[in-house]
This record gives structure tokens, sequence and C-alpha cells, in this order.
């Protein structure tokens, strides 16, 4: 009986339903910034209350509208909450483009075009797996809940405000990044330092009765060099190792004056195990020890961004479910952790939820000029999501 619904489902999972919804979508610009999401989430709103879903539209920031859609089981447990975001990086200079990139192209397999791959190609896989779903009237004990966040590319609280201000609550997280259909039980997490090393402003002519600035940095920056060769012996088998990486430099007024400032920002690179106090207490102490051995270096330290990692083992139901159902579709199944942040960690770190990145799309060419997703991959990725869906709710 259930492989009787499988098959209904898969059947109306098609290479031409994903790619019309997802030209669609990618020729509605939902740039952040500025955080222009709201086209795209009424969009999708009225594309969902046509297919019959139960949909509202949830705004954590004003005019800045997530959507919410419900596909409701027999007794409302357990909960599977399908997550993509829904706003994409600025497409950047057009006439480096060889295609538009607000038209959807599709040259090959290939579809063309901002947040092609980073990631609406994610959303329009698991929309079009919810919609299978309805369609075949699968009776579902549990609800199939698909969530589409504002706020991503810019750290806002699009899935955070959903499952935690909203209270959007769910047994199992997928949130569909592009992770080249690999699937991804950890995440890095990522702080950003600003350092500004203060030092006295004199004549150039006269420097001994001044402080510099630059070379006081100078000092510093070899230290986080040195720092960062110590950290790599730290590894996680699915993300590698930590990084600590000078990333902005800013100092000096003028030719012929010793410069009283000196500004460094800082990329960490914060791997599952570490936590970001620790990070900010590290970066501390060698910014201490610098000063105890010189007492005119002055500085002040400041996180200026943060996002923790996140993880789950790889034995959680949600991987080996998956895992299962990206083979019934031909895929073999691979582990991975990601690279990059995204809101897995809201699921995991906020909600307590176990969740995975998995989707459709290279991270390779997200956030490039010619973004693209291959089509077989999001078709694909929906098949699997779909089965996953049936596997954990009926
Ligand atoms: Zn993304």
């Amino acid at each position: 009986m259930v492989e009787n619904f499988k098959e209904m489902v898969l059947n109306r999972i098609n290479i031409d339903e994903v790619t019309s919804l997802l030209r669609k979508w990618v020729s509605i610009p939902s740039r952040n910034p500025p955080g222009e999401e709201r086209d795209l989430a009424l969009a999708i709103a009225e594309q969902l209350r046509s297919w019959g879903f139960e949909v509202e539209l949830y705004e954590a920031l004003p005019n800045r509208p997530n959507v919410i859609a419900y596909l409701r089981g027999e007794i409302g447990k357990p909960r599977l909450i399908f997550n993509g975001h829904i706003d994409t990086v600025p497409e950047g200079d057009v006439s480096s483009w060889t295609y538009n990139p607000f038209e959807g192209v599709i040259v090959g397999n290939r579809l063309y075009g901002r947040g092609a791959g980073d990631q609406k190609g994610g959303l329009v896989a698991f929309t079009v797996a919810a919609k299978a779903i309805k369609e075949a009237n699968v009776k579902l004990k549990g609800d199939l809940v698909l969530t589409y966040a504002a706020g991503e590319e810019t750290n806002e609280p699009g899935t955070k405000s959903i499952l935690i201000d909203k209270g959007v609550k769910g047994d199992w997280g997928i949130v569909t990044e592009p992770t080249s259909l690999k699937i991804a039980t950890a995440e890095n997490g990522l702080a950003w330092f600003e350092v500004l090393i203060k030092g006295k402003a004199a004549h150039a002519s006269r420097p001994e009765v001044g402080i510099n600035a630059i070379s006081k940095a100078a000092k510093f920056i070899k230290e986080i060099e040195t720092y960062n060769e110590d950290i790599k012996r730290r590894t996680h088998k699915l993300i590698g190792y930590s990084k600590c990486s000078v990333t902005v430099i800013q100092g000096g007024l003028k030719e012929n004056i010793i410069p009283d400032l000196c500004r460094i920002v800082i990329d960490r690179r914060v791997i599952p195990g570490e936590t970001i106090e620790n990070c900010t207490l590290e970066i501390k102490e060698i910014l201490d020890r610098i000063k105890s051995s010189d007492p005119e270096f002055n500085y002040d330290l400041k996180l200026m961004k943060f996002s923790e990692s996140a993880e789950i083992p790889v034995d959680s139901e949600i991987y080996k479910v998956l895992a299962r159902s990206l083979k019934e579709v031909g895929v073999e199944p691979e582990p991975w952790g990601t690279p990059y942040t995204c809101d897995v960690r809201n699921f995991i770190n906020d909600a307590k939820i176990p969740a995975v990145t998995f989707g459709p799309g290279n991270i390779e060419n997200c956030h490039c000029i010619d973004e693209w997703v291959d089509l077989n991959e999001v078709l694909t990725a929906s098949k699997a999501l779909a089965l996953t869906a049936l596997n954990l709710l009926t």
C-alpha cells in the first residue's frame, strides 16, 4: 500500500513542473540587501493557496514576510519541517552576466539566474514534493510544514523567528541549501572580530614621540598567523579544520603623520565543538600577551557578528531516513558538513529540532556571476524529499 503511494507521488514530480516553477521564482527578484523579499513571498503564498494549502504570512520584520504552509496529517504528529530562504544576495554587475539574472534562462540542464542555486532550487524541490503528496491524496499521520524564510543572507531572524517567536514546532527539519545532494549533519560556525589598535599621532619627522598604530598592528597580525597554524590541529571529520584570517586592515591618515589608529577585522571559522565564547577569549589572550610585553600596545576588541556551529549525530533518524530515500531515487547518500553557515543552526541550537542541510545546487557557483542549478538535481532532490516525508509521516 505504502509502496503504491510512493509511486503515485513520484509520478507527479516531473521536470516540466520543477522547471516552470523555478523560472517563475527566479524571475521575481528578492535581493537582500536591501531586503526585498515581499514580492516573492506573496507569489509563493498565492501559488500555495491556489493548490489548496493552508498558508499564513508571518512578518518578523516590517514588510519582510515569511511564508508558512501546512499539509495537515490525521493526528498532527510527528511533524516534518521543510525550510528554505527566499532572499538572495544582489546580482552584482549585470553586464558581467552571460544571461539576464532574473529571466531563468535554460541552457542544457542548467537554469541560470540569481538565486537559482542559493536557494530557489531548494524551495522549488520541497514545494513540488509537497504538492505531489497533496495531489496524490496520501493520508499522512503527521503534518508536513513548509517554511519560506526571509533575511537569511544578512543573518536576520527569518527562520529563528518562525521557530522561536512564532513557535512552529517540529520533530525534524530539512534545510534545502545547496549541498549538491550531499546530506550535511554539521555546519561550520563563524565569528567576525574588529580590533582597533590605538597609537599616538606625531609628525613623521619625529616618530619617536608618537606611537605607530600600524607597527603595533603588525605584531598582532603576525600572532594571528601563528594562531591560525595552531588551530589547524583542531579538526572535524565532516568540516575540516578551524581557521582564522585577517581580512580587513585600515589605518593611516597622511604620508607624513605617524598613524594613531589601525583597524583590523578577523574572520574566524568555528568548527563544531568550539564555542564563540572560547574563540573570543583566545583572541583576547593574544592581545593581552602582546600588551604585557609592550605597554604601548593598546586595543579595543569587539565581536561584530557570529553564527554558532551546529551538529547532529550522523546516525540521527532524519539523516538515515533521508539517506534511504535518496537511495530509492538512485543516488548514493554521502554525509557532509557545510563549510558555510545557514539557518540549520536555528533548528539544532535554538529550537532543539534535529535537522540536516540537503538540497540541489553547488555552493561553488552560488553568490557568483552566472549562478546556475542543474534542473535534474532539483528534480532528484524533490523526489527524495517527497519520499522522506512519506517515510516519516505515513
Ligand atoms: Zn543560502
